[in-house]
């Protein structure tokens, strides 16, 4: 059922229309965090009465996600080096809202197994095959006769829309207003291509300096659109202080110091309609924080079950959700689980893929320990729920965290989060030293594999001896709001902020 706007800002100017490009949204493709934002950002800023409508490329994977998909009449030429390519719209929409969805189909680079990478090696034709959805999506804004107001920007992917307004549709009909917003999801994954590649873009050599899309000695996408945007966000407070300096800047920390004025952190709020154990039809009882006991206590061992693992009910559960990547710390979570997480009285359920190295160092720890170490090398959306309801524990100790979401998603089903300190996390998450009132779950600060099983240790203990302590780390995660109602009003203002700089300067410039 559609949702209705529940409110209009009263008394402020209305945004009349906000184009939301990503390469990622679910329930038509996703890989991590990002997918989530595409879907949840745009459907809580619809509730707001914004305007705003999704672009994203038809991958295989978003042709065949069961949505209903329209075929629309316009067709685009797109210029890429030196030839044409050809491409069409399609339109469906977010479920649950009225959200428009428009798909960029061009089969030849999108109707892929895969996003980005297969057998972990980055599809050679990225650049272009990015470029060709950049362009897609500035055209579609004059085949759909669409008002823009902002150009809201994410990852390196949509990283050149903001050059190709700042560069050739500035002074076009309907374009003088706009402005873009540039989302950070991740600083270390920067679309760096060979510098040939600047032919494919279609801009000016002279912006190959630099200042600008130039990084040591390629062409790098990420720069760009930080270099052209009008506005910066990231995921987090503490993450847009990180990216300042290395290693979080990944290379770019000066860009990002020189646009220091313009970047804001803006935490990820959560999907309570996807994420919330007192309506999750994947999970083996619903609960909320009044009878969550229970109800954990049967997803517990309904999670045992499905994993193989022996139903003990007392025996700490510790889960684990994410990519298998260097980011993750895999590294360190596999030399924890060598000796201490096979000498303690401790269970795993651990579900990742990603990575050959570390899928292959997962799972021969979880043969060698059956009973101990339950892994799933997979992407699987119900699992994902099913270990969130029942792991006692929710680890995440990220060598860098721009948001995270998964610690978000344990506070609400009461499994505490044990993190690293870093971006999104050291936002979100208070070690209990901090004291009762606040605590939520455990945190260590450096990125070492002594840290993270001395805090393991201190967590199962807590949970072992101290019930009313671990009740209320639990309770107090529970009851936290981390909805996107806080995060989509502060885009809100942002979008406001960046569309009146916009018009000030335009002002100026007509002078
Ligand atoms: P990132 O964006 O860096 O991958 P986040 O914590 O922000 O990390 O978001 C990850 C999202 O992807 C979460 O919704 C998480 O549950 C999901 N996810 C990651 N790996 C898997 C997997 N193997 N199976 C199911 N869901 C996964």
């Amino acid at each position: 059922m559609p949702i209705e706007p529940v409110s209009v800002f009263p008394g402020e100017h209305k945004i009349v229309n906000i184009l939301f490009a990503t390469s990622e949204v679910v329930p038509f493709a996703k890989t991590g965090g990002l997918a989530d934002v595409g879907n949840a950002l745009p459907i809580e800023l619809a509730r707001m009465g914004v305007d705003v409508s999704v672009f994203v490329p038809a991958y295989r994977c978003a042709l065949n996600a069961g949505q209903t998909i329209e075929v629309t009449s316009h067709h685009f030429d797109i210029p890429i080096g030196g030839k044409i390519v050809s491409g069409r719209l399609l339109r469906s929409h977010l479920p649950g809202s009225a959200v428009p969805v428009y798909l960029i189909d061009q089969p030849d680079y999108f109707d892929r197994p895969e996003l980005y990478r297969e057998r972990g090696e980055d599809y050679k034709d990225n650049c272009e095959r990015f470029v060709f959805f950049c362009r897609a999506v500035m055209e579609s804004i004059r085949l759909l006769d669409l008002q823009v107001d902002i150009l809201h920007c994410n990852d390196w992917q949509t990283s050149l829309i903001p050059a190709y307004l700042q560069v050739e549709y500035r002074h076009a009909r309907r374009f003088e207003h706009v402005s873009s917003v540039m989302t950070i999801h991740n600083m270390a994954y920067q679309g760096h291509f060979w510098h040939w590649d600047m032919l494919l873009t279609g801009l000016d050599w002279r912006y190959y300096n630099w200042h600008q899309m130039e990084f040591y000695g390629g062409l790098n996408l990420l720069k760009t659109g930080l270099v052209f945007a009008d506005m910066i966000t990231t995921v987090s407070p503490r993450y847009a202080e990180e990216i300042q300096s290395d290693p979080h800047g990944c290379g770019l920390e000066g860009v990002l110091r020189q646009r220091a004025d313009d970047l804001h952190g803006i935490i990820n709020g959560v999907d309570y309609d996807v994420w919330n154990p007192a309506t999750d039809p994947l999970i083996a009882a619903q609960y909320d924080p009044a009878n969550w006991r229970q109800g954990k206590t049967q997803c517990k061992s309904a999670l045992q079950k499905e994993l193989g693992l022996p139903q003990f009910e007392r025996t700490p559960l510790i889960g684990m959700i994410g990519r298998m990547a260097d980011q993750k710390g895999w590294d360190l979570v596999a030399e924890v689980m060598k000796e201490w997480g096979i000498r303690e009285a401790v269970q795993w359920a651990i579900l990742g893929s990603g990575e050959p190295g570390y899928q292959q160092l997962i799972s021969r720890l979880a043969g060698q320990h059956p009973e101990r170490i339950a892994a799933r090398l997979e992407f699987s959306d119900q699992l994902a729920h099913r270990i969130e309801a029942g792991a006692d524990l929710f680890l995440m100790p990220s060598r860098y965290e721009p948001c995270g979401l998964n610690q978000l998603y344990s506070l609400k089903y009461g499994t505490v989060p044990l993190v690293r300190a870093t971006g999104g996390l050291a936002d979100t998450i208070v070690d209990l030293e901090s004291g009762m009132e606040t605590a939520n779950g455990f945190r260590f600060e450096n990125y070492s594999a002594i840290e993270l099983e001395r805090t393991l240790a201190r967590a199962c203990d807590v949970y072992r001896t101290q019930s009313d302590t671990w009740k209320r780390l639990v309770e107090n995660g529970m009851r936290q709001d981390w909805s996107w109602t806080a995060s989509a009003r502060k885009y809100v203002e942002l979008y406001q902020r960046a569309l009146s700089a916009r018009k000030t300067g335009a002002l100026l410039a007509a002078r």
